[in-house]
């Protein structure tokens, strides 16, 4: 590997841990993802650099380290999380001049560990790798996953698994819990020294505090209405998984709906709803309001002045969001120059699929077919609606193929590559991965991946299970 700078290193040395991932009896490549080495800069990851992605050899230039964090879990404060199962080897600079983290995650304990083993079992690391790279395909924002290594090493959860690593690829792993790690121990120079490095990382236009916490806002506000437009529901919006440069992060119990339900949860840990499908915006400004709180400090002298000020900044974040909802929603039935009525339109398009148990994605794209009658539900209502949309929209076929997917990343899809993945099959993995890439290929060969779950395949309950 190549081409590493550690600027997260350099920070004062209570920022992270030095730990060098702990190695494993037998790292074995099942996927490398070799359009992304390329993009970064890597070259060709070779079989035989399995070593360094499972941790038994440490690239060049790298400095290992577990990065602090604090956060709040289902709403509850946690003072110490940390990087208990991952380490960060370091940054690389791509051909483009970009800074990407490198992350092990699944690399054995760290200080940050508590009662943790660090490591990782194969489900969740497919699980990662498939969905994060199908959220890239689908234009949302997202770490990356670069490769995953099966460890040749058992982890127990309720039974013993095989263990895995995933390397992660992402702009960085700083999180609203970083900055809390900082605001919650009072340590003011820390949390100026945290905030340049993000300025100066990932906002290099924001002149202070107050425009860096407007920046944050507005990211996370674009990404969530991109969560919506494509059915997702991440699962566990804590703080700690709220990436500062506004990528999609941890991908733990996360699930694409099947069939639309507007407060649809998957997450069996998830027991209130907190983070249902239709709460992710409100949670996304709870946990903003969070970030401000840890901010506060570095703006201004005069507080009550400058919680003011934040609390209009963070006002902003439901137009923002609705704005880039209604463009989003609406150029999924088709329309993308907005007259009045037609978010109308979309609403009650959405409420025929929720009336009729319908498949949200396939409903949608069903809409960039000729025929969208022969595959949508059948219902007076879906009847009007039709007519009523082909009055206003004309010829909508080739802007719809590439706005709804035909291909998402369905839970019964996953759950059955990991099954054959732990009987060490890594072809439906494969399979499933090559044609997530292309998710707006409406091609024959697609179709067997396009079909929604029936009811016994159907899965409604996802696990963290790290
Ligand atoms: P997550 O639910 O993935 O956001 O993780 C929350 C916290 O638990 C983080 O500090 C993780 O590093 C830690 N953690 C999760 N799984 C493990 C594990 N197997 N061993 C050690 N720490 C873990
Ligand atoms: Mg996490």
């Amino acid at each position: 590997m190549i081409n590493f700078d550690n600027s997260y290193a350099r920070l004062p040395a209570h920022f992270y841990a030095k730990q060098t991932p702990v190695p494993v009896a037998k790292p074995e490549f099942f996927a490398r993802n070799q359009d992304l080495a390329a993009e970064i800069g890597l070259g060709p990851i070779d079989v035989d650099d399995a070593a360094y992605f499972g941790g038994n050899k440490i690239p060049q230039g790298a400095t290992p380290i577990a990065q602090a964090y604090s956060g709040h879990q289902f709403g509850g404060w946690s003072p110490q999380l940390g990087d208990g199962r991952a380490v960060l080897l370091g940054e690389i600079i791509t051909p483009q001049g970009e800074r990407r983290d490198v992350q092990l995650k699944g690399s054995g304990r760290t200080p940050f560990s508590r009662g943790g083993d660090g490591r990782a079992w194969l489900g969740p690391v497919m699980r990662e790798y498939l969905v994060s790279e199908a959220m890239h395909a689908l234009g949302v924002p997202t770490t990356r996953a670069l490769a995953a290594v099966t460890t040749g090493e058992t982890v127990v959860r309720d039974t013993p698994l095989p263990g895995a690593i995933l390397t992660r690829v992402a702009a960085s792993h700083i999180r609203v819990g970083t900055f809390q790690f900082f605001a919650a121990r009072g340590d003011l120079d820390a949390l100026g020294l945290l905030r340049d490095h993000v300025m100066e990382r990932h906002y290099p236009d924001a002149s202070d505090t107050v425009a860096l916490y407007k920046a944050i806002i507005e990211k996370q506000a674009k990404l969530i209405a991109k969560w919506m437009s494509v059915g997702f529901i991440h699962g566990v919006m804590n703080t700690d998984n709220m990436s500062i440069s506004g990528e999609t992060i941890d991908y733990g119990p996360c699930a694409f709906m099947d069939d639309y339900q507007s407060g649809k949860v998957f997450s069996s840990i998830d027991r209130n709803g907190r983070y249902a499908y239709n709460r992710q915006a409100d949670m996304g400004i709870w946990n903003l309001a969070q970030l401000g709180t840890a901010l506060l400090p570095l703006m201004g002298e005069d507080t009550d002045a400058m919680i003011e000020v934040a609390t209009a900044a963070l006002h902003e974040f439901p137009d923002i969001f609705q704005t880039e909802w209604d463009r989003l929603f609406l150029r999924k039935i088709g329309i993308d120059d907005a007259q009045d009525g037609d978010k109308d339109r979309v609403v009650a398009f959405l409420k025929i699929l929720e009336q009729t148990g319908s498949d949200f994605s396939n409903s949608f794209a069903a809409l960039a077919t000729d025929t969208p009658e022969t595959l949508l539900p059948r219902s007076s209502e879906m009847t009007t609606w039709l007519s009523d949309w082909r009055d206003r929209v004309t010829d909508p076929v080739t802007v719809l193929q590439a706005t709804n997917p035909a291909v998402i990343p369905r839970n019964h899809q996953i759950e059955a590559a990991i099954q054959a993945g732990v009987q060490g099959d890594f072809k439906p993995f494969d399979v499933l991965g090559r044609v997530l890439g292309t998710p707006f290929e409406f091609a024959e060969t697609n179709q067997e991946f396009a079909i929604a779950p029936n009811k016994e395949q159907e899965v409604t309950q996802t696990f963290c299970g790290t």
